[in-house]
């Protein structure tokens, strides 16, 4: 029987061997498991894959230096939306200055030290431990002689990414502004200006950022004397391009069949708990035991649910009056109050994503168990919403982080947490390792494989005829049939990035 169930044809032990298509890199789809050869592409286009639609590489005209760039221009201004006061608050003639790091402070010595760590770790830490590890990487790069240990940087970068918070923290802290006023007489310090521009930079780093680029430069950079690893989509190396899947190390892995890294997404031979040639991350064909880690952490977010929204997540007194604040109670005061956007903010990002993140993975896991094909392709697309938007419901939580932080006038006006927004952080922090150890190729795995083809492909080909009706098809001159390769559905990516960056 074969290892790889998902193409029995090509990978199965015995069986002849991928034929290597000069210029073309194997990758398996990260969302549902189908292998492919990436030939190259146009500068800033994607690379989608035809089953699935899962963007699997973004292609950047300049990989290094513009995430370089901007990612240096972030570094400063992070320095100065850390040191600056944020906000200023006046209240009968008492001034209070805050900084973006006070709600840690005052959550900690409210006792609520774990809140506390969150926020001090999500605004603070991750975000400077994210800037400076891709520093890392994109200046070790461009050394005469870069280290060899730069792939170490870039994996934990990708691991720790999802964690750095700041671009939440600003819409956070823009409900906080809207609250405060009525309070006090508030002014926004320079800190805030310097957040918005740096939520900004960050967002286009992100955009510039060619992962699969740097990984090619990694291991040619550190691995030159493995021809294995030598990137076979440089221009004329198409014709060297013989063992275009590397082995893992190991005197097994020579003979074992394909598998592809979950962190740096090649494609080499091993098996379960080999290391990546490339990355050294353990291989797994499957994250593991990825089922019962979601069925656990769900049902623990499930339970926390309840409280988070049943018990108040701050107490709001102004001159001894006032009370709990719920999270549906904060949004009823924004619409009774007339802020209509903050209220539909606030009800998005703190009921209606928690509810869709854990209604959305329960129907995956469902569909695994019942082995359904059932809107298989949207399903998979349901996936990436739920693992892109989950961290943005952390927004009530730097909500409290903030007020709590500035209100602090003793008898005449105090806001401290309450136990709700503890268990509505326990809600996010779970649903997002849920997101994180749910694998979607499961929910493909679970099909047989003629539904599963006709579950992604029927749609591809759909895609393309209706191209093809639009004059927008361009035939693949190579001759590759359909699911042989992707970027049959590259599309234009936003333009805006510098001229073809000379590789070394
Ligand atoms: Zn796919
Ligand atoms: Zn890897």
């Amino acid at each position: 029987m074969s290892l790889f169930g998902l193409l029995p044809d090509e990978a199965g032990p015995g069986r002849p061997n991928i034929p290597v298509l000069p210029g073309r890199r194997l990758r398996e789809c990260p969302h549902c498991g189908k292998l492919l050869h990436l030939r190259p592409l146009p500068p800033d286009t994607d690379a989608r894959c035809p089953r699935c639609d899962a963007v699997l590489r973004r292609n950047r005209s300049a990989p290094l230096t513009a995430p370089l760039a901007l990612g240096c221009a972030a570094f400063a201004l992070y320095l100065v939306t850390m040191m600056l006061p944020f906000l200023e608050l006046h209240l009968l003639g008492r001034p209070r200055l805050v900084w973006v790091a006070s709600g840690a402070d005052s959550l900690t010595q409210e006792g609520y030290w774990a809140l506390g760590a969150l926020v001090l770790a999500t605004l603070v830490l991750v975000p400077l431990l994210k800037l400076l590890l891709l520093l890392t990487v994109l200046v070790g790069l461009r050394l005469p002689r870069p280290p060899r240990w730069l792939h170490l940087p870039f994996r934990w970068y990708r691991h720790i990414a999802p964690w750095a918070m700041l671009e939440v923290f600003l819409f956070g802290a823009l409900v906080s502004y809207t609250r405060l006023v009525d309070l006090a007489d508030v002014q926004i310090g320079a800190a805030a200006i310097a957040l918005g521009a740096l939520s900004l930079l960050l967002v286009a780093t992100d955009s510039a950022l060619d992962p699969e680029a740097i990984w090619e430069m990694v291991s040619r950079r550190h691995l030159d004397e493995d021809p294995a690893l030598v990137d076979d989509t440089r221009p004329g190396a198409a014709a060297t391009a013989a063992p275009a899947v590397p082995a893992a190390p190991g005197p097994r892995a020579a003979r074992a069949p394909l598998i592809g890294c979950h962190c740096c997404h090649l494609v080499s031979r091993g098996r379960d708990g080999d290391h990546c040639p490339r990355c050294g991350s353990r291989l797994h064909r499957r994250k593991p035991n990825s089922i019962a880690r979601t069925w656990a952490l769900i049902t623990a977010a499930v339970v926390l649910y309840v409280p988070a929204n049943y018990y108040p997540v701050m107490n709001v007194i102004t001159l001894g009056q006032g009370g709990p604040h719920t999270i549906l109670g904060g949004v009823e005061e924004f619409i009774e109050s007339g802020f209509w956007p903050l209220a539909l903010i606030v009800f998005l990002a703190s009921v209606a994503v928690p509810m869709l993140k854990l209604l959305g993975l329960l129907s995956m896991l469902l569909g695994v168990h019942a082995r359904s094909d059932l809107r298989l392709r949207d399903r998979t697309r349901l996936y990436r919403v739920v693992d892109a938007i989950g961290r943005w419901s952390m927004i009530d939580v730097f909500v409290v982080s903030v007020l709590v932080s500035v209100v602090h006038f003793g008898r005449l006006a105090n806001i401290v947490a309450e136990n709700g927004a503890l268990c509505f952080a326990g809600v996010v922090i779970l649903t997002m390792f849920a997101a994180e150890a749910f694998d979607p190729r499961l929910m493909w795995d679970a099909v047989p494989p003629h539904r599963r083809d006709r579950a992604g492909q029927d749609r591809a080909g759909q895609d393309r005829a209706d191209a093809y009706r639009a004059g927008r098809y361009r035939a693949d001159r190579d001759g590759t049939g359909p699911g042989e390769a992707a970027g049959n559905a590259a599309r234009p990516a936003p333009a805006g990035h510098g001229a073809a960056e000379r590789r070394a």
